[in-house]
Parts: structure tokens; C-alpha cells; sequence
């Protein structure tokens, strides 16, 4: 496995950052996560578009142009000869000292990591998951925008522990006003006769790429797209929930707080959406 590390490529062994990197000390950084199916990049364009977009709004100078950094993680794809995997590309502040200014960073760390994954077991999106919702809420839009997908993971991680707690493999989190906003990692859909339903941004969500190619999807199935808040209450009453993200691709959730959605199975508009993306992050790689 070859790891690209600021202008090089090395070994697993040999991937090492400072303990003054800033991304360690303080989290301060952006970062992507990216699939290849096929040999081909999904949606490229939008996760460069995103970090870029993540770096600018934390004033993070990324040493490359969007074009450079979009053909290093093409190479470094190519050099671990992986037809289908996931590509991690972490951009740090870079090493400063002990104190928080990053003006004491000389230059910004630039890694990108490809390697094979899976996230959820294959049986669940037969089977659908069960979630919850937890107690930890989604950061606020107006201090550190939700919208920056930032090294700063510490809410997602107790939305991560808090499912644990409850037994479960992911959970919901609610904005500061109690409206649904994603799950740890994923966006979440609920779909009530033939109309999809996702929270709009400013509800407080990363802006998805796969949640955007499945809001294209949908409507090019003939679905109803809307981007519309919604509560708790919505969702345990829905005919069916999903979750999207570029780990978990598409997803069923079958049961909500104790509560079945539906049938308590994936839902057939689930299922034709999830055929659908399968379908398409192929056909997309196809010039
Ligand atoms: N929400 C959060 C907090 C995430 O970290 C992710 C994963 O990247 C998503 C949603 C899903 O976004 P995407 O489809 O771009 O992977």
C-alpha cells in the first residue's frame, strides 16, 4: 500500500506526521472521503469542489492547485492498483508549536491514503439497520459551519459512541432546535408515498455528494425531491428511512427509536434507489 505524504510516496510504516502537526494537536484541518468503483473516481470533481470550498472558509492554504491535488489522488489510486476502494485525503495545518496560531505552521500537511473498505456488513443492506437518536446535537451553522467537513470530529464520535451505548451501528443527531439533521456520518432521506425527503443545509448537514447524486437519481426515477425540515416524529412515521453517505453508500433503516418504519424492511423506493446508485457509480466512470 503506497500512502501519499506531502510530495512522496511511502509505506504504511513509513506514513508518519509530527506530534506538532496541528491537525493532531488541535484538529485543525479538512479533509475528504472519496470512492472508486471500478477504477473510477466517483463525483471527483465535487469532493475537490467541497474541500476546497472546507479549506477556504478555515483559511487553510492547500500547497496545490484543485487540478494538481485531483491528479496526485488519481495517481495515488493508480499506484495501489485498486479497482474499488476509498480514498482518504487529509489536508493539516501543518506543524506548528504548542499554541493554537496557525500562522506558526509553516505549510500544510498533505496526505492522501487509498485502501479497500467496508463499512457496514454485507447483510445489512439486506436487512436494513436499526438507529436511534441521541442526545449530542449537530454543531450550530453560525459558529463552525456543518457545511466545513472539518478534522473536528468530536461530535460525530459520540453520535457514534451514543448508538454503541444503544446497541445499535449508527444514530441520528438533531439540530439545536430539535429538527433531524444527518447521522454520524451519512446524510438521511425518509420517503412518504412517491416524494423523498432530506433536510436542507441550513438545517445543519454536511452537504453530501452521495445524498446529491441520490437527490439526482430520484428525480430521474420519476420521484418527488424535496429538501424540507423534518422532526423525529416525521421520521418514525415515515413509510421509509435511508441513510447516504460514501461509506455507507445507500442504506435502509428499518427501525427508529424502538419504533418500525413500514414493513420493517428495506422499502421497494429504497431498494430501487440503492439498485439505481449501484448501477450509475459505475455507468458515471463510463466516457
Ligand atoms: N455527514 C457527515 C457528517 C459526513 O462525515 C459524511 C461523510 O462524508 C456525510 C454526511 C455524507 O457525505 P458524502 O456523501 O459526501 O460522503
Amino acid at each position: 500500500q503506497w500512502i501519499y505524504l506531502n510530495g512522496e510516496f511511502v509505506t504504511k510504516e513509513n506514513a508518519k506526521i509530527s506530534v506538532y502537526d496541528h491537525g493532531f494537536l488541535y484538529g485543525d484541518g479538512v479533509f475528504e472521503g472519496i470512492r472508486v468503483y471500478s477504477g473510477n473516481i466517483f463525483r471527483m470533481e465535487e469532493h475537490m469542489d467541497r474541500l476546497y470550498r472546507s479549506a477556504k472558509s478555515i483559511m487553510l492554504d492547500i500547497p496545490h492547485s484543485q487540478e494538481e491535488l485531483t491528479n496526485l489522488i488519481a495517481e495515488t489510486v493508480e499506484k495501489n492498483q485498486l479497482e474499488n476502494a476509498y480514498i482518504r485525503a487529509v489536508v493539516s495545518r501543518g506543524v506548528g508549536d504548542l499554541g493554537l496560531d496557525p500562522r506558526n505552521c509553516v505549510s500544510a500537511n498533505v496526505v492522501i491514503i487509498v485502501e479497500p473498505l467496508s463499512i457496514f456488513p454485507k447483510e445489512l443492506y439486506e436487512t436494513g439497520l436499526e438507529i436511534v437518536t441521541v442526545p449530542t446535537r449537530r454543531n450550530r451553522p453560525d459558529v463552525l459551519s456543518p457545511k466545513v467537513k472539518s478534522l473536528n470530529y468530536l461530535n460525530n464520535i459520540l453520535v457514534r459512541m451514543e448508538a454503541q451505548l444503544a446497541n445499535v451501528n449508527e444514530a441520528l443527531m438533531l439540530n439545536d432546535q430539535g429538527y433531524v439533521a444527518e447521522g454520524s456520518a451519512d446524510n438521511v432521506f425518509i420517503v412518504k408515498g412517491t416524494t423523498f425527503y432530506t433536510p436542507p443545509g441550513y438545517i445543519g448537514a454536511l452537504e453530501g455528494i452521495t445524498r446529491n447524486a441520490v437527490m439526482d437519481f430520484a428525480k430521474e426515477l420519476g420521484y418527488e425531491v424535496k429538501e424540507e425540515p423534518f422532526t423525529r416524529h416525521d421520521v418514525y412515521t415515515a413509510d421509509e428511512v435511508f441513510l447516504t453517505g460514501t461509506a455507507a453508500e445507500v442504506i435502509a433503516v428499518v427501525k427508529v427509536d424502538g419504533r418500525v418504519i413500514g414493513e420493517g424492511q428495506p422499502g421497494i423506493h429504497t431498494n430501487k434507489i440503492l439498485e439505481e446508485f449501484r448501477k450509475r457509480v459505475i455507468q458515471e466512470g463510463v466516457k
